[in-house]
């Protein structure tokens, strides 16, 4: 166990241990596929996992200058450009801020650079993250590409759930499932990795229900546990403020996206909670710093009613 775990550790990933045992035998019978698709909850460390995997693809710190090793060597010159995000062979494609898809222009630039020899590495490589936010222009012309690849053109897709792609882009790809971290993982993590005190750790941990990236990023955002715990608590009071002011507070997170998912999330999470705490297990719950309102609200709500919420 204690070998392995040095041996992964040019990774520098927490857990997710299967995942990259399986990335380490592909590239250990030098039989790397030309798509890889990883898969897991948000903030889960998908586009860590498909950066790692690209850094070691492109590593040149190894034995064979030719040969990919087993693990990135975090020290050669390839090495810090990834690390640096600079490597003119690895691309990340992803959905632009201001659009609603990953769009067809945008795979024929993956096209015609992966038609072009490489400019350093011994391979092209290409993260295209929340591939299932291509729409389906872009990801039928991207099938072309998974058809005919270019023999050293390497795709890693991320996605939250397979069956968010279309079936014929599945059969194409490797599918690297990841798995939610348990808390203790987590919480050892933000103490020796983060140096996080020990009772930050532990809420921290609770909080990210097995999402390493939403761990890190709670640790890096003063603001997230703050601007979490105001919205929690606005939530809570919901069901006292007349229709006419919870219209005006839908209206106001809707207005922007990306802050309106995160709030959903939030919410899901807390309804999730209630229907634990109606059913009397409250140690199960996410929100550890907020079982006395949960446990009295949940107590009023009742467990059909959560059960109904959380569905909704
Ligand atoms: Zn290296």
């Amino acid at each position: 166990m204690t070998t392995q775990q040095t041996t992964r550790s040019g990774w520098n990933i927490v857990g997710h241990e299967h995942a990259i045992d399986l990335l380490r035998r592909t590239l250990a019978a030098q039989q790397v596929r030309h798509a890889y698709l990883f898969t897991g909850p948000e903030h889960i460390g998908k586009t860590l996992l498909a950066h790692r995997f690209a850094q070691t693809l492109l590593c040149t710190g190894g034995s064979d200058l030719h040969v990919a090793p087993l693990d990135a060597c975090n020290a050669c010159l390839s090495c810090r450009k990834v690390l640096h995000g600079n490597h003119p062979d690895l691309h990340i494609i992803s959905r632009a801020p201001d659009k609603q898809f990953i769009l067809i222009e945008q795979v024929r630039a993956l096209q015609s650079d992966s038609a072009r020899k490489t400019l350093e590495g011994r391979r092209n490589v290409f993260i295209i993250q929340g591939a299932h936010e291509m729409n389906l222009q872009a990801a039928n012309c991207l099938l072309k590409t998974l058809e005919e690849p270019e023999p050293d053109v390497v795709l890693l897709l991320t996605a939250p759930d397979p069956g968010l792609l279309l079936p014929t882009i599945l059969s194409r790809v490797q599918q690297v499932p990841m798995h939610l971290l348990t808390s203790l993982q987590i919480k050892t993590a933000l103490e020796q990795q983060w140096e996080v005190e020990p009772e930050e750790a532990n809420l921290i941990a609770a909080l990210a229900a097995g999402r390493m990236g939403w761990a890190v990023q709670a640790v890096e955002d003063d603001e997230l546990l703050v601007e979490r715990k105001a919205q929690l608590e606005a939530l809570a009071k919901l069901p006292m403020v007349s229709k006419v002011q919870r219209f005006e507070i839908a209206q106001r997170i809707s207005s922007d996206s990306a802050k309106a998912r995160a709030i959903l999330e939030l919410w899901l999470f807390w309804w999730r909670d209630m229907v634990l705490a109606a059913n009397k297990c409250l140690d199960l719950t996410v929100n550890v710093d907020m079982r006395n309102i949960l446990k009295q609200q949940a107590s009023r709500v009742g467990t059909v009613e959560a059960e109904r919420m959380v569905r909704r």
